[in-house]
């Protein structure tokens, strides 16, 4: 019997491209990226969300990845070695594999945690966040933005949130409506109307997923706020660059005399005032004194210390985002630190934070250290376990504990 000609449209080839030998190697050891000026063939022009397959010297397949046509960043990698299909079954997997890393982490006293942290999960350019019954998806790159809805399905299914929340890098919003996307789109699930609470270590806070920073929570310095609730007792604190004042809400758990919140944005005081009115229940917390002050950080730091503090936090926003403004933001964490000193009580403890990927952990403790001289290190601290970090550029987060 004679089959019926097809009728559907040709299928245009796979889309396959040769790279230069040093991104073949980095892809080969595991590197997500490859970037437009290491692509040295492909066989046709690509669209941003469709697969492309990665093919050695030697014409063996090396790997498949997202291609992004807009992006630096042309291919971001899903698999490496053996082709596989990347089907429904395939992100079954990966997911399953994302939440097996973090099993024991998420419990009784914490439901606000990174489920899935893009590449260094196998999920290049997305992020899963939970606050509680909530799950805030953020894309980092518009290679998603045709795969977005078969994602949204397999997380409703395998994971039940009440809402799934879309959150989108802001270098990619512009694209989002051509495909029907925007960011604070309610994927699935009952709306939001207002801030989500959930907790992280038996303290209560509130997180903007629909229009915040991030996800609306800064849940990789958790560790650091367990530490910090630790050395906080009897003291007075000072968390500068405070945004809702988690460091502040672990350090008057822990016992702190008063706690002061620097920002220079009054929305994040605001929700500060907030996340201490949502933890009077804990007598620490009542007991504690808090303040807030709206100011530029550097100024107030700058200015006279007309009141000492016992336990100083700095962590400010990525002073380098771009790799041109590395220098300045080593000499700009050595000059906060030194400001910071001005203000520290004999005894106290600064601790310096940096979420600058362009500044190497070596590189800021070189400065902090230098503007600390004297002081006494107690420790360094890097990523969090549901933030895991799985290659250089990966690697962006990094504290130091000094005291007098
Ligand atoms: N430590 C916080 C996260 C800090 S994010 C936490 O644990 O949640 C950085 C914060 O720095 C933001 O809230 C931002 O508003 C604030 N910020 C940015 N530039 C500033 C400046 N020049 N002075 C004071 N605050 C600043």
């Amino acid at each position: 019997m004679n089959a019926p000609a097809a009728t559907c449209p040709a299928q245009p080839p796979r889309l396959r491209l040769r790279v230069t030998a040093a991104a073949e190697s980095a892809v080969r050891g595991g590197h997500p990226w490859v970037f437009a000026d290491s692509i040295r063939e492909q066989n046709r022009p690509g669209e941003t969300g469709e697969l492309a397959a990665i093919y050695d010297r030697k014409d063996r397949f090396l790997a498949v990845g997202w291609y992004d046509a807009q992006s630096p960043i042309r291919l971001r990698v899903l698999q490496v070695g053996k082709p596989a299909p990347i089907d429904a079954a395939w992100w079954r997997t990966r997911l399953e594999q994302s939440l097996a890393k973090r099993a024991g982490l998420e419990g009784g006293r914490t439901d606000g945690l990174r489920l899935i942290h893009g590449e260094n999960d196998g999920w290049p350019g997305l992020v899963l966040d939970r606050y509680g019954e909530v799950l805030a998806l953020k894309l980092y790159s518009a290679a998603w933005f045709p795969h977005l809805a078969q994602v949204a399905g397999l997380l409703m299914d395998t994971l039940r949130p009440a809402s799934l929340v879309l959150r989108l890098s802001r270098n990619i919003q512009t694209a989002a409506p051509k495909s029907g996307w925007h960011d604070g789109q309610i994927l699935a699930g009952a709306p939001l109307n207002g801030p989500v609470v959930f907790r992280e270590n038996d303290l209560r806070f509130e997180a903007d997923v629909l229009r915040g920073q991030k996800t609306g929570f800064f849940l990789d310095q958790r560790e650091n706020r367990a530490l910090v609730g630790g050395l906080a007792t009897g003291r007075d604190v000072l968390n500068a660059f405070s945004f809702s004042g988690g460091f502040s809400l672990y350090a008057a758990r822990g016992g702190a005399k008063s706690v002061t919140d620097l920002d220079i944005s009054p929305h994040a005081l605001a929700a500060a005032r907030r996340n201490f009115a949502l933890n009077q229940v804990d007598p620490p917390v009542a007991r504690c004194r808090h303040e807030t002050v709206q100011a530029d950080a550097f100024e107030w730091l700058a200015g006279k210390a007309t009141r000492k503090f016992g336990l100083i936090v700095l962590d400010p926003p990525s002073l380098a985002r771009r790799e041109v403004e590395r220098a300045g933001a080593i000499r700009a964490y050595g000059s906060l630190a030194t400001m910071a000193l001005k203000h520290l009580q004999p005894n106290g403890w600064l601790v310096a934070c940096s979420c600058s990927a362009h500044v190497t952990a070596k590189e800021f403790f070189q400065a902090v250290r230098t503007a600390a001289k004297g002081l006494e290190e107690w420790r360094t601290t890097g990523h969090p376990p549901d933030h895991p970090a799985g290659f250089p550029e990966a690697h962006y987060l990094k504290s130091i504990y000094l005291h007098r």
